[in-house]
């Protein structure tokens, strides 16, 4: 006979309020890693994951144009120009107005 301690549990959700079942098995995984208990629901934490995940994947590099110092979302090859804001949208300007392409103009 298995000795089971784990029963599933409904938790509210700390972000959404939504309740959310704490099943017996991610309980004992859980415990398993000596993780808490989770505040959040799985699409909560699935959420704030991808939020870190998408702020801590900026690479700090010097702009091959101008210098200025600049972050970028993708690890930066040696030897491949990298632009600051600026002057990307400066090159991405001249190759519009070297290939005009109808664009859809800012609403103001
Ligand atoms: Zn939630
Ligand atoms: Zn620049």
């Amino acid at each position: 006979m298995f000795e089971n301690t784990y029963q599933d549990i409904e938790l509210t959700c700390e972000d959404c309020g939504t309740t959310f079942v704490f099943s017996a098995e991610e309980q004992e995984f859980y415990a398993e890693k000596g993780f808490a208990t989770p505040k959040r629901c799985p699409e909560c934490r699935h959420a704030r994951k991808k939020q870190r995940f998408s702020n801590r994947k900026r690479y700090t590099v010097n702009c091959s144009k101008c210098g200025a110092e600049t972050t970028v979302p993708f690890k930066p090859k040696e030897g491949k120009e990298v632009y600051c804001v600026d002057c990307y949208k400066a090159a991405k300007e001249q190759e519009a107005a070297a290939a005009p392409v109808v664009e859809e103009a800012p609403a103001e």
